[in-house]
């Protein structure tokens, strides 16, 4: 996998409150590096700044030495799967959604896909809310429904870089224990980037940083920042 690298990192949504204040880390490849640190800290604009939803204000992010602002929209996000905090849906059926990214994707790919992820028995529903001529198929998915098809979509994308920003928050310990599992086994030699809000769902990750107040401020395995409390 790519080698992943922010290097002092600053960024702002509006100029009076800085959000990152100069970020460094660096994802080797085939690894997995977890941001963790309490709400508002900047976890997630740590990922959107990766995907491109923003450009960072100073500082760069590069994947295999290339600027990421260098780097086509189009290739980028052929590299990287995103499984967002709130995602949004396509208005068309679940299997479309889950094949999204990977259009040559066979059926029973898709299929797969949706029972690692859990969601095979809607896969022909559609997600309800858009569109007022879906009749039967039409079905309002909750949260954790919706963070279950873009799991099975990056489960089918399978993609070098992946960016798990709160992924199972929003399912059950059970669901979210037997999913993780199946996102483990995508994570596998990917180059990986875990947000969460808390330690205990990163254990395995290869270095966890802790982001407090747009800043690095603690960084190591698991079992050392146990340790220090
Ligand atoms: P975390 O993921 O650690 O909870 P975020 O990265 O989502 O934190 O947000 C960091 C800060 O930036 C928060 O205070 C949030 O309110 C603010 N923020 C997030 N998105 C925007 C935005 N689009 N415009 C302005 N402020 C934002
Ligand atoms: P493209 O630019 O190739 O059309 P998109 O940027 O539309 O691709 O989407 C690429 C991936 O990013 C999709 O898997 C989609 O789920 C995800 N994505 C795009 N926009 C959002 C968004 N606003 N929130 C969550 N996920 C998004």
């Amino acid at each position: 996998g790519p080698v992943i690298r922010f290097e002092d990192v600053h960024f702002h949504y509006d100029e009076d409150r800085k959000i990152l204040k100069g970020v460094s880390f660096e994802v080797p490849a085939g690894k997995t590096i977890a941001v963790v640190g309490p709400s508002g800290a900047g976890k997630s604009t740590i990922s959107r700044l990766l995907y491109r939803f923003y450009d960072v204000t100073s500082g760069r992010i590069t994947i295999d030495e290339q600027d990421v602002r260098d780097v086509t929209q189009k290739s980028l996000r052929a590299a990287i799967g995103m499984v967002p905090q709130d995602t949004v849906l396509f208005n068309d059926s679940i299997a479309y959604n889950i094949r999204y990214g990977r259009p040559d994707a066979t059926d029973e790919e898709v299929r797969e896909a949706a029972r690692l992820a859990q969601v095979a028995d809607f896969i022909e529903a559609l997600p309800r809310g858009y569109d007022t001529e879906v009749g039967e198929r039409g079905l309002k998915l909750s949260g954790g429904e919706k963070q279950r098809v873009a799991i099975a979509r990056t489960i089918l994308k399978s993609p070098e870089i992946l960016i798990l920003d709160e992924a199972t928050s929003a399912l059950d310990t059970a669901t979210e224990r037997e999913i993780q599992s199946a996102l483990d086994t995508v994570a596998r030699d990917r180059t990986t980037l875990v947000i969460a809000h808390r330690l205990s769902t990163v254990v395995d990750a290869d270095e966890i940083l802790v982001l407090r107040d747009g800043q690095v401020a603690e960084r190591g395995k698991h079992q050392d920042l146990l340790e220090q409390g």
